[in-house]
């Protein structure tokens, strides 16, 4: 077969035959992934996990995203929490193995792919690093410049998205997938029925993508940007895969298991503080002051939060706040954050030592 049907036959798939798929590929694996479940398995941090996990498994807030009638059907007791460490450690409680589309946390992954295609300053003459301060969806520009606010938000993303070279819809869309692999150390399916609807409801990511035309911040490439935008936001995913992406953030662009670069190591910095300014829309201010993590939701359910140097944390659960970003996984993050120190300004002692925990140098009994 050749090159193009082998991909197109991949873009065919059920998200049934997506995740057998990816089940076979996590049975396999090398010895130093072993080496490092095994430490992972021992460690009371996994109990620690197991006890948020709990903690929050009956929370009932929140409505599941319902824009189009995939995104309906999801479970709202799906609850995954996972974290990887920089030197590779992996900790999973609950659905980890669950996919779902990876939807706008996709959107930091493609910022640095264009960062990396165009550089810098090229990049931020088509989409600005401000806050909008308003939903993640609006139609709104800089009013001097006429740039997106951010590319976080979907008129930035749009903005980056257009900005991924390749020389036709289809090259497009396999560099990107190639480098959502280098991040997660795996190949990724396209949910198909997700990708369809929100090509066919998208009349707003359309105006967005118009009015920039018209401001000359895109190219007059809309349909194919578009379906290459829509293609992004259904990548099927689940929450190990996002906690890898968080690591690989988290390690300065290197992925901790297979130790392949998926970021520039210049960029890294630019993707991670746009996560901390505006990776979580409307509620990014309060995410900073209360959480202090840099991170990316979707309206899938998911939350990619980084820590760097430290770890990279990836929570699902499907029911969102108004907002639109996972009620779950905002009180994971807050939890975790809170109680290892991890924000990134606290200076005063952690209630308990991360690494420590990490190790098993602790008791649980005292958790
Ligand atoms: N596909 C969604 C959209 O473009 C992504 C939004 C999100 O995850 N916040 O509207």
């Amino acid at each position: 077969m050749s090159e193009a049907g082998a991909d197109r036959e991949k873009l065919d798939q059920t998200p049934n035959q997506a995740a057998d798929q990816a089940a076979d590929q996590s049975s396999g694996g090398d010895l130093q992934s072993l080496a490092s479940s095994i430490t992972a398995m021992a460690s009371p941090f996994r109990n620690y996990l197991n006890d948020l996990h709990e903690k929050y498994r009956s929370v009932d807030e929140g409505t599941v995203a319902d824009y189009i009638p995939e995104l309906a059907e999801a479970n709202p007791g799906w609850f995954g929490i996972c974290v990887v460490t920089t030197d590779g450690q992996l900790f999973d409680v609950g659905d980890c193995d669950q996919l779902f589309t990876i939807q706008s946390m996709s959107k930091a992954l493609t910022y640095g792919m264009a960062l990396e295609d165009h550089g810098r300053e090229y990049v931020n003459s088509k989409v600005s690093n401000e806050p909008t301060g308003e939903a993640f969806n609006s139609i709104v520009l800089d009013e001097e410049t006429n740039r997106p606010y951010n590319p976080m938000v979907n008129a930035g993303a749009i903005a980056t998205t257009d900005l991924i070279k390749g020389k036709d819809g289809t090259a497009r869309l396999k560099r990107m997938l190639s480098m959502f692999e280098r991040y997660t150390g795996r190949s990724h399916d396209i949910c198909m029925p997700v990708f369809l609807s929100e090509k066919s409801s998208g009349f707003r990511n359309r105006a967005i993508a118009y009015l920039m035309l018209n401001f000359g911040m895109v190219s007059d490439r809309i349909d194919e940007t578009l379906d290459l935008y829509f293609q992004q936001c259904s990548i099927l995913v689940n929450a190990k895969d996002i906690a890898m992406i968080s690591a690989t953030l988290a390690n300065g662009g290197v992925n901790p298991a297979t130790q392949v670069r998926a970021l520039d190591e210049h960029y890294v910095q630019d993707v991670i503080s746009v996560m901390l300014s505006c990776g979580m829309y409307d509620a990014s201010g309060d995410w900073a002051y209360r959480v202090g993590i840099p991170a990316k939701s979707g309206v899938g359910g998911g939350i990619l939060a980084t820590v760097p140097g430290k770890l990279g944390i990836g929570t699902f659960s499907p029911p969102l706040d108004v907002k639109g970003n996972s009620v779950r996984g905002i009180k994971v993050c807050e939890d975790l954050s809170k109680d290892f120190g991890l924000h990134l300004f606290n200076v005063a002692s952690p209630e308990h030592n991360l690494q420590d925990w990490l190790s098993g140098n602790t008791d649980i009994d005292h958790w």
